[in-house]
């Protein structure tokens, strides 16, 4: 199962981790609450998410009147996937908001070397394979080398990519990419976007003059901007989400190399600190090792 595969890293540490606190205590007490505080935060679940976490896990073990250690480790697992839904039922806004018999306009931000490129690549042959016709569009026209890089997916993958000289206005290149996509009746447009971060200010200009751009062509769209941020940068990709979401309104998160990680507690920062679903995961560096975002899958990856 690719969860199981990809999450092993965060599995080892964190399951090991969790198991040495069962078996080193038995009994539930403060101390163990204070060691498994350790152990969620060494994981980059975030203090914050942590503390919350605790609190419940607090109130639940005294509700039912949990005394064994070996006992708590269910009601973990449960609060953890209860934390990442948050109040209202956060599962449906995992799936991407794909148009039906209508043009689909993906955005996607997010600084140099995270996983955006491989992400598109992947993404379009997800969405090829189930029989959509998809286009790309190198929006990154800053970064040497970015619009080869895309190119070559496109090849690998089989779809076509719409693309400019280095150095020219993304904003012409996205209007390009989507008359292309309105001419050959295209089900889906990934749009890949410059990484630039030294100055919000111009991420926000350029981002903005896209989405004019984007706006003014198809109404409604883009139907998606999604993020994409390196797992195995951790408290960082947080960082990095709330700058990006200053600058543009982020729809979802993809969160790439959680396989290279032993930190996948991240994603449940994410959720609970910016309130932004995640929508996708990179597990891997193949075509095929994208996967929904599936918080139940997820967390009890974590621990099978
Ligand atoms: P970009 O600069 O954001 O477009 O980043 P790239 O798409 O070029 O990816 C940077 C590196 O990360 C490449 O070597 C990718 O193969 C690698 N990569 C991307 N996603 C994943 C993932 O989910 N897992 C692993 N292990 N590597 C990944």
């Amino acid at each position: 199962d690719k969860y199981k595969d990809g999450l092993s890293k965060t599995r080892k540490s964190f399951s090991e981790k969790i198991n040495d606190l069962v078996a080193r205590y038995r009994t539930v007490d403060e101390e163990f609450f204070e060691d498994l505080e350790e152990v969620l935060i060494s994981a980059d679940v975030g203090v914050s998410t942590v503390m919350e976490l605790i609190e419940e896990l607090e109130m639940e073990v005294k509700r039912q009147n949990i005394k064994d250690t070996k006992e708590v480790k269910q009601v973990i697992s449960e609060k953890l996937v209860e934390i990442y839904q948050g109040d209202d039922d956060q599962e449906d806004h995992t799936d991407l908001n794909l148009q039906e018999n209508e043009l689909t306009i993906i955005l996607f931000v997010g600084v140099n070397g995270v996983g955006k490129t491989t992400t598109i690549g992947k993404l379009a042959h997800q969405l090829k394979s189930e029989g959509k016709e998809v286009i790309l569009t190198a929006g990154d026209t800053f970064r040497a080398g970015a619009i080869e890089q895309l190119n070559e997916w496109g090849k690998r993958v089989g779809v076509d990519v719409i693309k400019h000289s280095e150095g020219s206005d993304p904003a012409a290149v996205i209007y390009d990419g989507i008359q292309a996509a309105k001419s050959r009746q295209a089900d889906v447009l990934l749009c890949d976007t410059a990484g630039r971060l030294q100055n919000k200010v111009n991420l926000m200009n350029e981002l903005s003059k896209v989405k004019r751009v984007i706006e003014r062509e198809v109404p409604n769209a883009p139907h998606e901007v999604l993020l994409v941020l390196d797992a195995t940068t951790g408290q960082n990709a947080l960082s990095q989400a709330k700058t990006f979401s200053q600058a543009t309104d982020v729809s979802g998160i993809v969160l790439t190399k959680l396989d290279g990680t032993a930190k996948g507690g991240i994603v449940l920062a994410i959720r609970n600190e910016l309130g932004i679903p995640v929508k996708l995961v990179g597990l891997g560096e193949k075509m095929t090792d994208l996967q929904e975002f599936d918080p139940h899958a997820f967390v009890y990856g974590l621990f099978a």
